[in-house]
């Protein structure tokens, strides 16, 4: 291979951008990497150093026993992330979590970038991916969820073509999401709408049975353990609706004004239209039959199966801007979820990012244009760590193939192997993830909730290390 001439182009210098072409430098590799700052900016970025942080200035949890992003944090560092070394350099105080001076975190990483040699940083937009800067090149897609306009409907031409559906987005609406186990199914019970006798009208007066109904009142139940149904009283209704409104919601920035259309709505913004919209919307209870009293429940919300194991559920039509605490607060008043472990919390902002599982090949090449690959939180990986983490495993995965060696991905029970597999996993709904434990396999033995994470981690952190002594990477004097 000639190392003199660039073969690989990186387009975006963020998180994953940097990340990749810091990991392909260091084995030897030399990149060209385009950043549009400071001739344009998105609406959110304002500094034009690479690997500006946007919002917050935390990397979230650093406890790799108990977060899973802990976890991503731990393999990230074996493998020799440039992110997480230098958040090492200018980290501020925050308790359990990893958090930095964005100012230092983006001035050293630019630093680093500028003065490798095999970097060719070139400060230029890329307006799309037919660009004769890309013939023939391998070309890297790291520009973010704020992708420049021009370049994101280059994209959307080439992995939308012969496609009826959309498979490009731009924004997200993600619900939260709880553990199946730790919904209370005494009060919850399973089945899907409809199907059944018509249940007896919803009355405030139907006292409580002493014995709630048999589920299987609720057609499904039996073969169809894909939603979780929480039943709600007029009273419990009127509780959680209140909460809503009254809970702290998120600011929403200018830019993300017009992505509030119906069927994305936070279930915040419905409530605010008048007590009965949930009941009507959402929350609409037709079709089903609370065990409690016997007859029609006032108002429901379904969980829906968030994996083959249903393990895990999001609670369906509860995308919100409302603050992580409010969720926390205003979700458990919900019958059935008064004890739910959260194992994400929802959010809605713009966000661009492809139908990963059918637009991406397993090593994140597009299916439309093998030689086109995207990294970072395009791909539908959610946060900084985990948009760095990507950035990462694609510039390891395109070194070790540029030295004629293949690099499998970690295993499930990983972080990183859970995070990536998330991309491959078709859905009917795909929608961007944070990592988390419920991307990861269950225990193979009941655990009590307390020692669960730890033990998951305990798991991933002895299949990584297996699995890196058993690659180049994690084999001393590798010539890569
Ligand atoms: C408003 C907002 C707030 C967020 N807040 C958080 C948060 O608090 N915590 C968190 O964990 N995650 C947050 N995220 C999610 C996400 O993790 C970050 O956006 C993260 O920076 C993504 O990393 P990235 O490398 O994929 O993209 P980016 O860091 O956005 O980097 C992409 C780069 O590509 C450049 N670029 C774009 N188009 C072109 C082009 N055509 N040619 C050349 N260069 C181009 C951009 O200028 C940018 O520098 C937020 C996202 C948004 C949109």
């Amino acid at each position: 291979m000639d190392m003199s001439t660039p073969d690989f182009v990186i387009i975006g210098g963020g998180l994953a951008g940097c990340e990749c072409a810091l990991a392909l430098a260091r084995y030897g590799l030399a990149c060209t990497l385009y950043e549009q700052k400071p001739e344009t900016f998105s609406p959110a970025h304002v500094s034009p150093l690479l690997g500006e942080l946007v919002c917050s200035n935390s990397f979230r949890s650093n406890d790799a026993q108990g977060s899973g992003v802990g976890l991503l944090k731990e393999e990230m560092r074996k493998l020799g992330s440039a992110t997480m070394a230098i958040a090492a350099t200018c980290s501020v105080p925050a308790g359990k979590a990893l958090a930095v001076d964005r100012t230092l975190f983006a001035e050293e990483l630019t630093r680093r970038v500028e003065e490798e040699p095999l970097i060719t940083l070139i400060r230029r937009q890329i307006p799309d991916l037919d660009a004769p800067e890309l013939e023939g090149k391998t070309v890297i897609v790291a520009a973010g969820p704020l992708v420049s306009e021009n370049l994101a409907a280059s994209l959307a031409d080439i992995i939308s073509t012969g496609s009826a559906a959309p498979r490009l987005y731009f924004y997200d609406a993600i619900a939260p999401i709880v553990r199946a186990d730790s919904v209370d199914m005494t009060i919850a019970f399973r089945g899907s709408r409809y199907g059944n006798d018509a249940p007896p009208p919803y009355s405030d007066d139907a006292p409580f049975l002493e014995k709630p109904m048999e589920t299987m009142v609720n057609p499904g139940a039996e073969d169809n353990g894909d939603y979780l149904n929480c039943p709600m009283t007029k009273a419990e209704y009127t509780a959680f609706y209140e909460a809503l409104r009254e809970a702290e919601r998120v600011p929403a920035h200018d830019f993300e004004k017009e992505i509030h259309f119906e069927g994305c709505m936070p279930i915040e913004a419905l409530a605010d239209r008048g007590e009965r919209t949930l009941t009507f919307g959402p929350l609409k209870p037709v079709g089903f039959t609370d065990p409690r009293t016997g007859r029609r429940p006032y108002a429901l919300l379904q969980l829906r199966a968030e994996n083959a194991e249903r393990t895990s559920f999001n609670l369906v039509g509860c995308q919100t801007k409302m603050t992580y605490g409010a969720q926390d607060k205003v979700f458990r008043l919900v019958p059935g979820l008064a004890n739910a472990e959260f194992l994400r919390f929802g959010s809605v902002h713009r966000n661009t990012y492809v139908n990963a599982p059918e637009c991406l090949n397993d090593d994140l090449s597009l299916k439309a244009r093998p030689n086109v690959y995207l990294a970072g939180q395009i791909t539908g990986v959610e946060g900084y760590v985990e948009s760095a983490a990507c950035g990462l495993w694609l510039g390891l995965l395109l070194a070790a193939r540029a030295h004629g060696r293949d690099l499998p991905l970690p295993p499930q029970t990983t972080a990183l192997g859970a995070r990536m597999r998330h991309l491959r996993t078709p859905s009917k709904q795909f929608t961007p993830s944070n990592i988390h434990f419920g991307l990861m396999p269950e225990l193979a033995e009941r655990t009590k909730k307390k020692a669960r994470k730890a033990e998951m981690a305990d798991r991933g952190r002895a299949d990584f290390d297996a699995w890196l002594a058993e690659t180049e990477l994690g084999k001393e004097n590798t010539s890569c």
